[in-house]
């Protein structure tokens, strides 16, 4: 069983994306990620694909199939949990010829919590887990000590730019899945968002 995340970003979808890898032993495929990785390994597509990121366009189909084809080479027969792919029509057309999508998890909540938690997003340089600035007490990894800092993609005013991208490019898929599509609201308490989880997954999975 395979099923695909959508999303603005900021709204948790690794957070979910957890819940299908831990208790279901999803394999979690996020193309963002994918990006970033190649980004610090200072991979040949890294840095074609760092100018996108960075200014929080999308990156080429080509690349991120690419990328995508990779990652999914080393986990054959697995069931997948994709993370910000598709994020487009074309790309959920590419997506047919590469895996099955049972179902489809929208991610629902507000913009204005949307930016308040990006503002305070910070990630490991090393160890890549994601925290909020409520959580570290310093700026430092409780998980391995190093130092954390703001995604290169998090200022506001590229927030807002990936919002547009968003409602441009992505929420068409929500008439694309409609058959398929589960929606969750994660504005509140994580336990509410487990709840809705276990409410859709927890007797079909
Ligand atoms: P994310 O971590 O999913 O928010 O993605 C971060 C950035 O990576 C995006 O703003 C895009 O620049 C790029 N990216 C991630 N997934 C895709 C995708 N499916 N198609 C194009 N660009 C992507």
């Amino acid at each position: 069983m395979n099923i695909v995340l959508l999303g603005k970003p900021g709204v948790g979808k690794g957070y979910i994306s957890k819940y299908f890898e831990r208790d279901f032993g999803f394999k979690h495929i996020s193309t963002g990620d994918l990006c970033r990785k190649n980004i610090k390994e200072k991979t040949k597509i890294g840095q074609i694909v760092e100018q996108f990121c960075t200014s929080g366009k999308l990156v080429p189909l080509d690349l991120i199939l690419k990328m995508l084809k990779q990652e999914l080479k080393k986990s054959k027969g697995q069931s997948y949990i994709f993370d910000g792919f598709p994020r487009n029509v074309q790309q959920a057309q590419e997506l047919e010829n590469i895996a099955r999508v049972d179902a489809v998890v929208l991610v629902d909540v507000p913009d204005d919590i949307i930016l308040d938690r990006i503002s305070k997003r910070r990630v490991c340089t090393v160890c890549n887990k994601v925290y909020t600035v409520d959580e570290v007490a310093n700026e430092i990894c409780p998980t391995c000590g190093e130092n954390l800092q703001v995604r290169a993609d998090d200022n506001v005013d590229i927030v807002k730019k990936r919002l547009l991208v968003f409602e441009t490019e992505t929420k068409p898929l929500i008439e694309y899945y409609k058959d398929k599509i589960v929606k969750i609201d994660n504005s509140g308490k994580l336990e509410d968002t487990l709840k809705q989880l276990d409410t859709h997954f927890k007797k079909v999975l």
